[in-house]
């Protein structure tokens, strides 16, 4: 339940990140399932800066074509928001820098890093993880069976099993098969006339 009228409630806020190329069902459906499971106030959609000198990284819609997306597909939801520092940096950033800069903007709150579960196994090596786990609380988005990581890492779980990936969008889109139901209509539209996973197209073209 909401709780956020109570005197003295401290607001709770998940912090969503990914890359978001596209935006898909699957990330809103989880979302909302975020807020209801793990009792938010609010989630804060944060796309993820990506290097241009990351070689292996598959063809993708351009920063503001991303950016765009999340906007469009929150936009109808008042409790889901995008926030787009790690898009303003140069390249990747590290989660310990997101998480001070948005505890400066939005003091007092409580934020819950949503950790997808591909990434648990690597939590440990990351940038100066033990203050990390001062400043936030961690939940697991799990798209599977769960497995041992997710068993033993304690974390609380939302678990939600979607058949969907950005992956398969992008090479359907570039294929010319029919995305309609797996984006909001309004990434529909926007990838439908903007195009920006066409082959022809590449980044910064939007
Ligand atoms: P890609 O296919 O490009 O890797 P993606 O669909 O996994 O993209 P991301 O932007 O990387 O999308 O996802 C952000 C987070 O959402 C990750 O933690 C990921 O595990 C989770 N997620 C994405 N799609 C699903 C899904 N269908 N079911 C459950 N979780 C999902």
């Amino acid at each position: 339940m909401n709780a956020k009228r109570i005197p003295g409630h401290v607001e709770r806020v998940g912090l969503f990140g990914g890359t978001f190329d596209p935006v898909h069902l699957g990330h809103l459906i989880l979302a909302e399932a975020a807020l209801e499971e793990l009792d938010l106030d609010r989630i804060i959609f944060i796309p993820a800066g990506v290097s241009p000198f990351k070689q292996d990284h598959p063809p993708g819609a351009s920063p503001e074509a991303r950016l765009a997306m999340l906007r469009l597909a929150t936009a109808d939801e008042p409790r889901f928001s995008v926030d787009d520092r790690e898009l303003r940096r140069n390249g990747p950033s590290y989660t310990i820098e997101t998480v001070r800069s948005l505890l400066g903007d939005h003091p007092g709150v409580r934020f819950l890093f949503l950790i997808g579960a591909d990434n648990l196994a690597d939590l440990p090596n990351w940038h100066e993880i033990g203050e990390l786990m001062n400043l936030v609380d961690f939940a697991v988005l799990d798209r599977g069976k769960g497995g041992d990581a997710v068993a033993a890492c304690g974390f609380p779980v939302v678990r939600r099993r979607i058949d969907l990936s950005s992956t398969e969008i992008r090479d359907r889109a570039a294929r010319g098969l029919s995305i309609r139901f797996m984006v909001p209509e309004q990434v529909y539209e926007l990838i439908m006339t903007q195009a920006p996973y066409r082959p022809a197209s590449s980044h910064g073209h939007l």
